[in-house]
């Protein structure tokens, strides 16, 4: 990419450039898993109320089979991702920390990768009601993280109308490459994806937004746009964290969803690639999900590369087999910046899972835990990109000021990007105060619906 490139490309003001750490695995095609020997299922792998388990110990299923149903509207069913016997429906820890009812699943030796078949969707003559169940069926949910109910998030309310579809593929984490891959080896179904979402929408466009450090994937997919004259395909400029949905709106469309709002205020939903892509594989097959791709990598893996697990694998399977020199205390699943680590090998990969990085000693930076006091440097300030005054926000916080924060500061705007900790020469964990404050006050609000 030329420099002259470098300028061409949009951006939104604030944030911070970062090492991509890609290099490793963008070339890495995806490779399928084996099947662990048991599979640790959860019931709740997404935001909203867990699945209800309809399988009992000893029963045999097959791959693809459903073996827990939606609970309810904010919530999505689950599947069998191999064919086995159900050895128990009980408590697990999962990498979330509490213990989740689980369906764990005895794989049969040498089970066959084939799935279940049932009866073709013809997603032309569904409505829209049917169109929006169908997607629930599938036990879809934002791949990229998040882990929301894909179909609730095209549930708009019937106040307001969609007119354009954003497809976030910018992939602005460091390390990850999971929608890298999938852009370039599945552009067809991610166009498919696309297409249907935009009918489920009634979007009269679609966008997909690439970050340039991808330039291969606009490329492939503009090849593919023939028959698809309402997807467009836009480079942005490397930048983190562009792929947060707000900045991709005001950056692709200079729209500006208002403080505390949603993107639908402005007529619009953001999905992620590879959410759309699973789901322009799996819809007219009227199937549902049982597997992603996981970007595994960092100074701890011997195999680092983008691959095909099974959901409900666990972490320490998947390690095994592309063999690592690191431990548990420098293992992160997600990206650098805002995924979680994680303290124990035995928990499964699930549905938001995108990457699972693992460190080994010598490569670890030996950051001091010491934090010193705020020095009004402004660092902070100038790298929030929503425009929050972290340094405000950091000082309410350690004095527990938290309906200041939130009525005086917008704490709710935080999407816990990490670019203000990240810059703060003080060592001052502000993402970390803002986390906790935010989750705090969440729970004051429900406790105040309750008593009301
Ligand atoms: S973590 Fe929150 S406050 Fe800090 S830079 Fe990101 S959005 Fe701004
Ligand atoms: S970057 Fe750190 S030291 Fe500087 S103003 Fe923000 S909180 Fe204070």
């Amino acid at each position: 990419m030329s420099i002259l490139d470098f300028f061409k490309h949009k951006t939104f003001a604030h944030g911070i450039h970062l090492p991509d750490k890609k290099e490793h695995t963008r070339e890495q095609a995806i490779r399928r898993l084996p099947f662990a020997p048991e599979l640790i299922v959860p019931l709740s792998q997404h935001f909203g109320a867990p699945a209800k388990a309809i399988v009992s110990p000893g029963q045999e299923v097959v791959r693809g089979e459903l073996i827990a149903e939606a609970n309810g509207f904010m919530s999505v069913p689950i599947h069998a991702p191999a064919s086995g016997v159900i050895k128990e429906v009980e408590l697990y820890p999962t990498a979330r920390g509490p213990k989740t009812e689980s369906i764990v699943i005895k794989t049969w030796p040498g089970a066959s990768q084939r799935t279940a078949s049932f009866e073709p969707v013809n997603i032309p003559s569904l409505t829209h009601e049917q169109l929006i169940k169908a997607v629930q069926d599938t036990g879809m949910v934002g791949l990229g993280g998040a882990g929301f109910p894909t179909h609730v998030k095209l549930s708009v309310p019937p106040e307001y109308s969609i007119d354009t579809l954003v497809v976030n593929g910018c992939e602005c984490e460091p390390y990850l490459t999971t929608d890298h891959r999938l852009m370039l080896e599945q552009p067809a179904e991610l166009l498919m994806g696309t297409s249907m979402l935009m009918k489920a929408l009634g979007a009269k466009q679609a966008i997909i937004g690439i970050e340039d450090n991808k330039m291969d994937a606009v490329e492939t997919i503009k090849k593919h746009l023939s028959g698809f004259e309402h997807i467009q395909v836009k480079a942005v400029q490397t930048h983190y964290p562009q792929g947060s949905e707000k900045l991709l709106i005001k950056v692709l469309l200079d729209r500006e969803v208002p403080s505390a709002g949603f993107p639908y205020q402005v007529n619009v939903v953001v999905q992620n690639i590879a959410t759309i892509t699973q789901l322009g594989e799996l819809l007219p097959l009227n199937q549902g999900l049982i597997e992603r791709v996981v970007t595994v990598t960092g100074t701890g893996i011997n195999k680092p590369g983008n691959y095909l697990v099974p959901l409900g694998t666990p972490i320490r399977f998947l390690l095994d087999h592309v063999g690592f020199s690191g431990s548990a205390n420098h293992l992160i699943l997600g990206g650098p910046m805002m995924g979680s680590t994680v303290a124990s090998l035995d928990v499964p990969i699930t549905k938001p899972v995108s990457g699972l990085l693992v460190f080994n000693e010598q490569s670890i930076e030996k950051v001091s835990d010491d934090i010193y006091p705020c020095i009004k440097c402004a660092r902070c300030v100038d790298a929030c990109p929503m425009h929050l005054n972290p340094s405000m926000l950091g000082q309410l916080a350690s004095k527990r000021e938290y309906e200041s924060m939130q009525e005086n500061y917008n704490l709710m705007d935080c999407f816990e990007c990490g670019c203000c900790s990240y810059v703060c020469p003080s060592n001052i964990p502000l993402v970390q105060y803002f986390r906790i404050s935010k989750s705090i006050m969440r729970e004051r609000a429900i406790e105040k619906q309750n008593n009301d």
